[in-house]
This record gives structure tokens, C-alpha cells and sequence, in this order.
């Protein structure tokens, strides 16, 4: 096993990890900025290395500072946890060259995927059903673009192949817009993401986000287990996850589950990753892939009782994985509500201090959250402040014990989005399941 890890992030993720590492008997140093000396993952590290200012610019994001602090720690491996460097191909890259271990799949494994016109296009050649599109980026000429567009048939969604966090994308609804909006989505691509290559989609007008958890290890085996719904969206930003998806059956998942391994296989994947679909009227359609651990993946863990993180830790230290695909089963429903420090009307960030926190629990909670009584929530990084995670017999049970965990949580101090997760319990639409990507924005946060 691997001795001692660098965990390269903040907040709820690296307190997982370090949960993870500890069972295994492995070491963690927590690099943080100087604003994040009171986390609780720092506390509870073997070791710590302030890695610079508050901006994660200058600290989560430094390459240089994270080496060094594994240089200077004589750890062997870093886990960059989601966000911030995880899925960096460049970073990778310079660990291993640094002689360290990067916990997450191969830096040109990254890099296929992280442009998502390569990434189409390699989960084509892999079978992976994909959304009808423009078959690569498109080019200068008007006419051609105009005549793709007329085959795939209005509206149509303008991507970046750069894009990521839902932005990069314009839907066009007819003709006459459409060559406007693609020269303002290049330049704001090439703006954003310093890559003006954009390219074009069937806009599919009712779509669940649904998506294919894998892990692979580097004997090549890979194992699927099964898929999330990640439909309850505001702003392209996941709200409640949950697993398994309604009305996604055992044939089906079985069936997309085996693409997925079969394109890890073929692309040489390695660790624990994520095939996004859009899934519209019984369908499948690949959008995107995340090669890193993902805030949903507890939902995940909870139907299946696999440890994701472990497998990730097992898989970076060259083992093999510790589950065949015949030994997956599924028990139950999980759901995750996220928890954010903000306004739950306006959406307004809400720092500040916990003055009063206390947690749920129960049979199936799980809270995972580095929040205490006291602790300071910084302005300077993202708001999600930790995830209820309820699992149950069936989804109504799921669905009930997550009511009595929102019901005692207490968290004073700051606002946080919990009343909306208290409203959207309680909606009949979401009770019923299957709700898709615009319920939430375009009904829900409506008719309030
Ligand atoms: P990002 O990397 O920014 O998350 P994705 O490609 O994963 O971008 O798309 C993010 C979201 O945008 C999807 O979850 C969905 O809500 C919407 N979206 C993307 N492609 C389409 C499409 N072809 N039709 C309808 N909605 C889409």
C-alpha cells in the first residue's frame, strides 16, 4: 500500500480522503492555504504544509507548491481530490514526472477527455452512444455549418471543446441566429478556456443526466457500478444526486454499464471515473467524461458498498480491484442533498461563522461535511459545505429518512440552501421520480 499522500484540495472532499487513507493505514498531509488552517481535515492530518494565500490561484491551484510539499514530506502519491487540479492533464503529468504517484487515471488519458470533441469522438470508435452532432469541430465555412445544422434539425446546442462547469454552451432555436451565436461562443470559449474550438449537438429539450460510474485498475480490469441520476440541476450545478436512476432497469443498465468498461478497456483507463449521458425518452447520449471521484459518488457507495475513494487509493498503488463485475449488486436507493453556504431564495454566497452546528444520524444518514460548531466558512472558494446522504429500502424510504435529516439539521450562523432541499422533498413531481434537467429552474424555483 501506499505510505504517505498528499491530499491536494479542501473542504468535505479531503476529509474524506483522509478517511479513506486511514483505514488503509496510510499517512496524509494536508496542503491548505493560510485562510484553511482550521479545517477539519488539517487538524486531523499526520502532517500539514501551507501551500500559500487564500486565492486558489495561489495555493489549491500552485503545481510548484503541492510537488514541493510532497517533496519535502517523502510522500509518495497525490490525491487531487475534484475541482481545482483533478482534472488537470498538465499537473498530472508533472507528478509523475516529479516521481510521484498521481491518483486518477493516466496525464493523456486527462487530456483525451478533458477536450470533449476527442473525447466524442473516442467513445464513438468505442460504441458508446453519443448525441447527434457535427462529427468533430466545426470550421470556417457558413454554408457547411448551415447544412449541419439543417441535418441535425433545430434547436442545436453550440459547445466548446474546451468548455466544463455548464459553461461553453449556447442553444440556438433557428437558422437565422445560428451563425452569430457560434462566433460569440468561439470568442467567449477561446476568452475562457484559451481554445476557441467549438462544436455543434442535437439540443434535446427534456434530457435526465444520467450517468455510469466506473473503476479500472491498471491489470486491465474494469467494473461498472451502475448509474446516477443527477437530473435536480439550477445552473448546470447538481442540487440532489441519487441512485439508482428511476426508471432505469437491470437490462439496461447492464447493457450501457458493459460500453462503459468496454471503452475503459480500450482507451487504457485507470481509477475511478464518471460517463455523463444525457438520457432522453429511454435513451442513452454520452456528453462527457470525468476522470476524477465525484461529489455524487457516496450515493453510489451506498447502493453497492463499494468505497470508491479506497478503490482509488488500491488502484494507485498497483492492485487489483477488489470486486469482479458479478459481485456488484444493488440494494436499495440513495439519495445526496448538497449542502451550500448561501441564500436558499437568492443563491447569494453566505460566509461566516458556525455559531451552532449540529448533524443528523440515524439509520442510513451519512453526513459528510467538515463543518464543526465554530468554524469560519471562507469567502474565497466554493460554497458547498458538506452532503446528506440517505439511503433506504426503496426510493420512498430513501426519500423519508432524508426528510428526517434535513428536519434535524441544525446549522446556524450562515444561510444555507436547506429549506430548498426541504421544499423539493416535499414535491410531488420529485416524489414521483424522473423529473428532468429544467424542473428545477424552469417549475419548481418558478411558482415560488
Ligand atoms: P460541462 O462540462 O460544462 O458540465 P456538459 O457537456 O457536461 O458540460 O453539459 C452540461 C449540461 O448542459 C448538461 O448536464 C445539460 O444540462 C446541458 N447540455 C449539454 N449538452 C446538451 C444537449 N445536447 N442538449 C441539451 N442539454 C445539454
Amino acid at each position: 500500500m501506499l505510505e504517505k499522500i498528499v491530499i491536494a484540495n479542501r473542504g468535505e472532499i479531503a476529509l474524506r480522503i483522509l478517511r479513506a487513507c486511514r483505514e488503509l493505514g496510510i499517512r496524509t498531509v494536508a496542503v491548505h492555504s493560510t485562510v484553511d488552517r482550521e479545517l477539519k481535515h488539517v487538524r486531523l492530518a499526520d502532517e500539514t504544509v501551507c501551500i500559500g494565500p487564500p486565492a486558489a490561484a495561489d495555493s489549491y491551484l500552485n503545481m510548484p507548491a503541492i510537488i514541493s510539499a510532497a517533496e519535502v514530506t517523502d510522500a509518495v502519491a497525490i490525491h487531487p481530490g475534484y475541482g481545482f487540479l483533478s482534472e488537470n492533464a498538465d499537473f498530472a503529468e508533472r507528478v509523475e514526472q516529479s516521481g510521484f504517484i498521481f491518483i486518477g487515471p493516466r496525464p493523456d488519458t486527462i487530456r483525451l477527455m478533458g477536450d470533449k470533441v476527442s473525447a466524442i469522438r473516442a467513445m464513438k470508435e468505442a460504441g458508446v452512444p453519443c448525441v447527434p452532432g457535427s462529427d468533430g469541430p466545426l470550421g470556417d465555412n457558413g454554408q457547411e455549418i448551415l447544412r449541419i445544422a439543417r441535418d441535425i434539425g433545430y434547436p442545436v446546442i453550440i459547445k466548446a471543446a474546451g468548455g466544463g462547469g455548464g459553461r461553453g454552451m449556447r442553444v440556438v432555436h433557428g437558422e437565422a441566429a445560428l451563425l452569430t451565436t457560434l462566433d460569440l461562443t468561439r470568442s467567449e470559449a477561446n476568452a475562457a478556456f484559451g481554445n476557441s474550438t467549438v462544436y455543434m449537438e442535437k439540443y434535446l429539450d427534456h434530457p435526465r443526466h444520467v450517468e455510469i460510474q466506473v473503476l479500472a485498475d491498471t491489470h486491465g480490469h474494469a467494473i461498472h457500478l451502475g448509474e446516477r441520476d443527477c437530473s435536480m440541476q439550477r445552473r448546470h450545478q447538481k442540487v440532489i444526486e441519487e441512485a439508482p436512476a428511476p426508471g432505469v432497469g437491470a437490462d439496461q443498465r447492464r447493457r450501457i454499464g458493459q460500453l462503459c468498461i468496454e471503452a475503459c478497456q480500450r482507451i487504457g483507463y485507470r481509477g475511478a471515473g464518471t460517463f455523463e449521458f444525457l438520457y432522453q425518452d429511454g435513451e442513452f447520449y454520452f456528453i462527457e467524461m470525468n476522470t476524477r471521484v465525484q461529489v455524487e459518488h457516496p450515493v453510489t457507495e451506498l447502493i453497492t458498498g463499494v468505497d470508491i475513494v479506497k478503490e482509488q487509493l488500491r488502484i494507485a498503488a498497483g492492485e487489483p480491484l477488489s470486486y469482479r463485475q458479478d459481485q456488484i449488486r444493488i440494494h436499495g436507493h440513495a439519495l445526496e442533498c448538497r449542502l451550500n453556504a448561501e441564500d436558499p431564495d437568492t443563491f447569494v454566497p453566505s460566509p461566516g461563522t458556525i455559531t451552532q452546528y449540529h448533524s443528523p444520524g440515524g439509520p442510513g444518514v451519512r453526513v459528510d461535511s467538515h463543518l464543526y460548531n465554530g468554524y469560519r466558512v471562507p469567502p474565497n472558494y466554493d460554497s458547498m459545505v458538506g452532503k446528506l446522504i440517505a439511503h433506504g429500502e426503496t426510493r420512498a424510504a430513501a426519500i423519508a429518512r432524508m426528510r428526517n435529516a434535513l428536519a434535524e439539521l441544525v446549522i446556524e450562523g450562515i444561510k444555507t440552501n436547506a429549506p430548498l432541499h426541504r421544499r423539493i422533498l416535499n414535491d410531488a413531481r420529485f416524489i414521483a421520480g424522473g423529473t428532468d434537467i429544467h424542473y428545477l429552474e424552469r417549475q419548481l424555483l418558478k411558482v415560488h
